[in-house]
């Protein structure tokens, strides 16, 4: 199979609600929308024919939620944080995780992950997967790939996501792990992905970035980024180069910095 039929065969095989930032469905949700949508009758989401402006048919909030990501920060328009939400990371931990190709980005699951704290609660890692620019952009500018690392509050099931950009440079250790793994399980310590400093970033209260573009979703989007060489992002950008959704209006909300 030729790589561009494997995408398709790929994307065709995943399901609707496998995306950015999403907690996996239980095996009852996957057997009922089985079950009313048999396999290769399903319209499914993507970036290209069902793509971002048709997302509504899949999810209302894609359309109408007003708290939506990824947005664009404007540095200079983004006020002091508000310290009740400061991120403390804990993500050195190795573990075994399952790297898969699910249809719309490379998903690095570990079986266990490190986690964050926020407001003393914590948040365990759940996955992170990657996109072939960054989403979100800073200043207008978009970086050349970004890492979303998903994480969930055990009791409130709230998301919480830290984002790492990536700029062209030095190549990084980890994304060779990940994108030449594709369909294997292997060791890796998700601390790998962080940059030095993890102390400054932007922090505003979001959404998914896939359908069902759910909101409430704690971002937080570290100034110092990463670097990637050219040549890892042109393999990742074979496997997903346009993977990422437009800016949505920041309407009535805040970035915090710091
Ligand atoms: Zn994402």
């Amino acid at each position: 199979m030729k790589l561009k039929e494997t995408i398709l065969a790929a994307s065709a095989a995943a399901l609707l609600f496998v995306g950015c930032g999403n907690a996996e469905p239980s095996a009852a949700a996957k057997a009922e929308n089985e079950a009313k949508h048999p396999v290769g009758h399903e319209k499914h989401w993507d970036y290209v024919e069902h793509g971002p402006a048709h997302w509504e048919e899949f999810s209302k909030t894609c359309g109408s939620g007003i708290h939506q990501s990824p947005v664009n920060i404007i540095p200079g328009k983004s006020v002091s944080m508000d310290h009740t939400y400061d991120l403390t990371m804990h993500e050195d931990f190795h573990t075994m995780a399952a790297i898969i190709d699910n249809g719309h980005s490379i998903k690095v699951t570990p079986q266990k992950g490190g986690s964050i704290s926020l407001h003393g609660e914590i948040f365990n890692l759940l996955q992170f997967h990657f996109h072939g620019k960054s989403e979100h952009t800073v200043g207008g500018k978009r970086y050349d790939m970004v890492v979303h690392m998903v994480h969930q509050n055990p009791i409130t099931k709230q998301l919480a996501v830290v984002a790492v950009f990536f700029d062209e440079g030095e190549s990084h250790e980890i994304l060779d792990t990940v994108i030449n793994n594709v369909g294997k399980t292997v060791d890796v310590d998700p601390q790998d992905l962080l940059p030095k400093d993890t102390s400054h970033y932007y922090h505003y209260v979001g959404s998914l970035t896939t359908p069902p573009c759910s909101e409430n979703v704690q971002w937080y989007l570290l100034k110092q980024p990463q670097t990637a060489s050219k040549e890892q992002i042109e393999h990742f950008r074979k496997f997903y180069v346009d993977n990422e959704r437009p800016v949505q209006e920041l309407h009535d909300r805040k970035v915090e910095s710091n």
